[in-house]
Order: C-alpha cells, then sequence, then structure tokens
C-alpha cells in the first residue's frame, strides 16, 4: 500500500542531511519534494495546495528541538497536516437512533458496495452485537441480489429477499415493516450502481434516502481510481446528503491519491477502509494511523488489534505487553507468533502494517508460511528450558533438536538467528522514530 509515496516522502528526510536548522530556503527545497510525491501519489491539486500551504506555515519558524534533526522536524508536521487532510480524528458510525438504524450504501457498479455490506453486516455483528439485516434494492442486476444473499449466509446476517420486478421503494419499506417487528437493530441498504454518474441513477437513490431517512448514508469508492474517485466521490456528496465514506480496494492501491483527497474534497469523513477481499478485509479508518502507514512509521496499534482478534484476550494482553517492553521475549513467544501470524491473515496482511524498514528487514529475511511450518517443528524439538533460555542452545543439542525435527543445524541456526531479528525488531518498534517524530510537532 502506497509504497511509492512512503519511498519518496522518506526522502525528503535526506535533503534537509546535514542542515543545523528549517530556514526559507530548506523548506523551500524540501517542499518542491513533497510535492512532487503527492503529483506522483495522484492527489487532487487542491488537496496538494492546502497540503503545502498549511505545512509551509507551519515549518517556517518552527523550533527544531534539540534531539532533532531538521527533517525530523519536517516529516512531524507533514505526519500532522496528514492527519489533518484524512479528516483529523476517527469517525465512529452512527447508530444513536431508535433501532432499525439504516446504512444506504451509495456508488458506482464495482466500487464494492455490495461486498462492504456484507462486511460491515460483519463488523457490526462481531464488533457491535448488533442484529443486523440485509436487503438488496438491486433491481438490475438479479446477481447483485444472489450476491447479498450468499454474503448474509457467510456472515449470519438476516437476508431480506427481493425481486427484479419489485420497485426499490416498495421493497425499503417492506424491509423496514420486517426489521421493526423482528426488532433488528441495522439495515444495511445495497443499491444498484451504475457505470457512470447517471442521472436515473442518482433520482433513484435520493428518493431511497428521502424514503429511508438513513442515519448513516455511506459512499463507497475504490481507491484504486485515484482522481476519478475523487471526482465521483464530489458528484455523489453534491446530489446526496452524504454522512461518511467507504474507501475499498485499499490493498490495492499502490499511489494513495484517493485516500488522501477524498475527505478534503467531499468534506465527509472516511469511516471504513476496505484492505481485502475476504469478508474480514474491512477496518475503521483511523487517519493518525494512516498518516504512521504513509510515513513508513507503520501501524503497530493496528498489529496488536489484529492480534486481539485473533487471539483470546489474555494471550493478546501478554503479547502488547512484550511489544511494548521488548523484555523477555523467548522462543515460546516466537512460536506464538507463528500461530498468531497464522490466524492474522498470513505474512502479508502483517508486513502492511510493520513500519516501512521492519518490512524490508522482513523480506530480506524471506519468511514465508513454509518456513514458518518447519520453524514450529524445531521449536517444538526443545525442552522447555531451551525456549525460554534459547541461549542454552550449544552444538550438541543443536545435533539433538536437528534429529528430532528432521533438519540441519544450519537451519537451526537460521532460525535463532531470525528469532535474535524478532528481538530487536522489538526493541526497534518500542524505541522506534515514531514517538522522536511526535515530539517534533508537540515541540
Ligand atoms: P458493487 O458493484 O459496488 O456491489 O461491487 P462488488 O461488491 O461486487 O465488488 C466488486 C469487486 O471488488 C469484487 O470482486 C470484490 O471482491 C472486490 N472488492 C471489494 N472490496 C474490496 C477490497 O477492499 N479489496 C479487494 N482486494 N477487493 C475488493
Amino acid at each position: 500500500m502506497f509504497d511509492n509515496l512512503t519511498e519518496r516522502l522518506s526522502g525528503v528526510m535526506k535533503t534537509l542531511r546535514g542542515e543545523a536548522r528549517l530556514t526559507e530556503s530548506n523548506i523551500q527545497d524540501a517542499l518542491r519534494e513533497v510535492r512532487m510525491a503527492l503529483l506522483e501519489a495522484d492527489v487532487a491539486l487542491p488537496v496538494i495546495k492546502v497540503f503545502i500551504e498549511q505545512i509551509r506555515q507551519r515549518a517556517i519558524g518552527h523550533e527544531v528541538l534539540d534531539s532533532l534533526s531538521p527533517g525530523q522536524a519536517l516529516i512531524g508536521i507533514v505526519h500532522q497536516e496528514l492527519i489533518a487532510i484524512m479528516g483529523g480524528e476517527k469517525n465512529e458510525l452512527n447508530l444513536n437512533v431508535t433501532p432499525p438504524a439504516v446504512i444506504l450504501m451509495a456508488g458506482l457498479q464495482g466500487a464494492g458496495k455490495t461486498t462492504s455490506s456484507g462486511k460491515l453486516a460483519k463488523w457490526l455483528m462481531a464488533q457491535k452485537k448488533k442484529k443486523v439485516m440485509l436487503v438488496s434494492c438491486d433491481i438490475y442486476r438479479p446477481a447483485a441480489i444472489e450476491q447479498l444473499e450468499l454474503l448474509a449466509r457467510q456472515t449470519g446476517a438476516e437476508f431480506f429477499p427481493s425481486q427484479t420486478d419489485q420497485r426499490p421503494a416498495e421493497i425499503c419499506s417492506a424491509a423496514m415493516d420486517y426489521a421493526r417487528k423482528h426488532h433488528l437493530d441495522v439495515v444495511i441498504v445495497d443499491t444498484a450502481g451504475r457505470l457512470g454518474i447517471d442521472e436515473a441513477m442518482m433520482q433513484e437513490i435520493s428518493e431511497l434516502e428521502r424514503l429511508l431517512k438513513p442515519v448513516e448514508t455511506l459512499f463507497v469508492v475504490d481507491a484504486m481510481q485515484g482522481q476519478d474517485a475523487v471526482n465521483t466521490a464530489k458528484a455523489f456528496a453534491d446530489a446526496l446528503p452524504l454522512t461518511g465514506v467507504i474507501l475499498t480496494k485499499l490493498d490495492g492501491d499502490a499511489r494513495g491519491g484517493a485516500a488522501l483527497s477524498v475527505r478534503h474534497i467531499t468534506g465527509k469523513p472516511i469511516k471504513f477502509a476496505g484492505i481485502a477481499e475476504k469478508l474480514d478485509g474491512l477496518e475503521p479508518f483511523y487517519p493518525e494511523r494512516m498518516a504512521s502507514r504513509i510515513l513508513g512509521m507503520g501501524d503497530v496499534l493496528g498489529l496488536i488489534e489484529d492480534a486481539q482478534r485473533a487471539s483470546d484476550q489474555k494471550e493478546a494482553e501478554r503479547l502488547m505487553k512484550k511489544m511494548k517492553s521488548g523484555k523477555g521475549f523467548d522462543l515460546n513467544d516466537f512460536a506464538q507468533q507463528f500461530q498468531q501470524m497464522k490466524k492474522m491473515g498470513g505474512m502479508n496482511a502483517m508486513l502492511e502494517k510493520m513500519p516501512h524498514q521492519l518490512t524490508q528487514a522482513a523480506q530480506n529475511m524471506n519468511v514465508d508460511e513454509k518456513i514458518i511450518n518447519r520453524s514450529e517443528g524445531i521449536i517444538n524439538s526443545m525442552t522447555p528450558q531451551e525456549r525460554a533460555k534459547p541461549e542454552l542452545l550449544k552444538a550438541s543439542r543443536k545435533r539433538r533438536i536437528a534429529a528430532g525435527s528432521g533438519v540441519s543445524v544450519q537451519e537451526i541456526n537460521r532460525l535463532l538467528a531470525q528469532f535474535e531479528q524478532t528481538r530487536k525488531m522489538m526493541k526497534m518498534m518500542n524505541k522506534g522514530g515514531m514517538s522522536k517524530m511526535m515530539r517534533a510537532v508537540k515541540g
């Protein structure tokens, strides 16, 4: 996700290397780099303009703390402005109405409306303990109704059936009657999309909006469309009283233009991001964490949350403690991490959220699933003492373990080296650039 942008923005620090402080002229050079990075990322021009101007104003006369280089100070400011341009605080879904709360899904065909409806149902059931019903008003594509029905079955949400010979308004009224009668908490209404902005589509969805009075009207948009996504968003925001945006397919978005532009252009917050095709690939959108990810600082909190979802509470707390302190991390934890990795959607999903440098380090270490399984085998062949105290592992013990797990002693050495690397990574995360950079801004 956003690899180029991350690369380019970390390059900005280099332009300031050797400078003692931020001055008007060196800021100018650095801002030129930031601007280029944003242009390449396909960020909308008005957004770039505002963004650069804000940074310039904050950077000039900004006092650089002794412990920071001007590069770090500037990145700190960029971090704050990235957060601001993506909406500042995280925006919660509003469900504070007499149930059933209606969520109306709007957007073009292929944006990910139906998939996101299913994902949102799953999220609301799992995270908010809501009783959710899905209903489709896409009377033009029978396949879309079937797709939603399948998603309802997969998630365990209620499904309100609809047919292609019904009118959307009629379907919605009947669905609402049913939801009230059965005391459901949330009704998610999937609507028909078109390939492009189209008057009839807008009228139809506006009519549904007036009829349903949804507490949330969410515009679903494909992040990979870049500036096109932003233009479509603008058209929908002008025609409908949107309350928020779901940005889908962020996992395939190499550039980041839509993520950075859509809030500013529509004035509506991004509430969720789609990060994978599968049903749990939807996350609340946190501008702060996204900004950290874009700057290659990683989304450590996101990683911990994934771990919490994947494991029981106690285990998650233990892991969090160790990740924070970096102390007492042994081979038992290392083996535990392999289990966690598998539950957290595998290596790739995790690497996305690690700080940029660590991701590269991990890629260099060439960790793939097969190696993970082998490593588990090796650790299983160790005694509890050896797992708790890896320094016990001298040559003769290694030979025994090698024979026990059917690998060579070299492989055991490789595993131990990886373990050391991981332990180091944790220390890095712990002391990491992040807190240092944050101080730049507070100064
Ligand atoms: P709709 O026409 O707006 O209802 O779009 P769909 O929900 O049918 O989605 C279109 C395609 O995008 C499907 O193949 C989905 O699996 C895929 N998709 C939706 N959201 C995401 C996402 O966040 N990540 C990825 N990788 N694929 C997605």
